[in-house]
């Protein structure tokens, strides 16, 4: 298993085993596996309205805009209102949709004051165009509580049906070039360091970064709460879905872990009780057997 929190686990359950025998252990395995279960991701979506935040918080929980589970598209922000939708699958995993900081009128520190921005562990900011003034404020706000933010340049698709129509030399590695530049140096102007721009369309994960957000995310979490992002993720691409097995494996060997204990217990037991019965058995054939008379010889 790769999980340190898991090694960390196996051993506490070893000295239980020891110390205090198999029920023991298996207790403590079942509270950590529901450990796991309870562990909370809060993915925080803002981005100016129209930016493509309500359909990246949809297609992120793998379910498209017209599932009635799915958050309002295409509609007018007028209220401070911020609102969760928890994964379908996995309710531990919540992403919230909050309101441009430009409906607000709040300045960005007491915007993210009113969002609650300590429950989330991470932000992303999106924009359906160069990133913005509003854009950088909520950033640098969001640096200054010590929390992680990365970029999402949406709508892509589009951009790149606009391009194939209007350039006669279409190219669509510069394209994705041009406008991830064009980001990261309007970013940059605004004093915005080193900032992590991903190209994504929401009606397709497969395409552009999305696959690199989802690495990027995976590295910079805490390494408790790899596992739960990466179970909730979309089966976007192969590699995705490779890992969700090995996680999944690491996870289902852990969960057989008590069966396993009691298996064997029970084989001990059994090994135990049928040492017992062949010694009866031979104690039986020692005592129990009619003794056989010597027959006096004749004479
Ligand atoms: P919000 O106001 O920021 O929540 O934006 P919405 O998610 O409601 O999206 C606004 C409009 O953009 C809707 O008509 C969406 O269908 C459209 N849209 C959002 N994301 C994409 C995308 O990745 N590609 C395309 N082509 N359209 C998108």
């Amino acid at each position: 298993m790769d999980n340190p929190f898991d090694k960390e686990y196996i051993e506490t359950c070893k000295v239980e085993l020891q110390a205090h025998g198999a029920g023991a252990a298996a207790a403590k395995i079942n509270a950590y596996l529901k450990e796991l279960d309870d562990i909370q991701l809060n993915i925080a979506i803002t981005g100016e309205t129209g930016s493509g935040k309500s359909t990246f918080v949809n297609a992120f929980r793998g379910i498209d805009n017209m599932d009635e589970r799915a958050a309002p598209t295409g509609y007018k922000e007028t209220t401070m209102d911020v609102h969760s939708y928890p994964h379908p699958n996995f309710p531990n995993v919540t992403l919230w949709d909050l309101p441009g900081i430009g409906t607000t009128k709040f300045p960005a520190d007491q915007y993210l004051q009113r969002v609650g921005f300590e429950r989330f562990d991470f932000f992303i900011i999106v924009s359906a165009d160069r990133f913005r003034e509003n854009d950088v404020m909520i950033a640098k706000a969001i640096r200054d509580m010590k929390k992680r933010f990365y970029f999402v340049r949406s709508k892509i698709d589009q951009d790149i049906a606009n391009t194939k129509i209007s350039q006669r030399e279409f190219n669509a590695q510069k394209t994705l070039a041009d406008i991830r530049n064009d980001c990261i140096q309007a970013l940059e102007k605004h004093h915005v360091e080193s900032p992590q721009v991903f190209l994504v369309s929401s009606f397709d994960l497969q395409l552009y970064d999305f696959h690199l957000l989802e690495e990027t995310l995976e590295r910079e979490l805490p390494e408790h709460k790899r596992d739960t992002l990466l179970l909730a993720l979309p089966n976007f691409n192969l590699g995705i879905i490779k890992k969700k097995k090995e996680a999944l494996q690491s996870k289902i060997s852990f969960r057989a872990a008590p069966e396993r204990i009691a298996a064997e217990k029970k084989a001990v037991v059994r090994s135990v009780s049928e040492r017992w019965r062949l010694k009866e058995e031979c104690l039986k054939k020692q005592f129990l057997q009619p003794v056989k008379r010597e027959t006096p010889s004749p004479g």
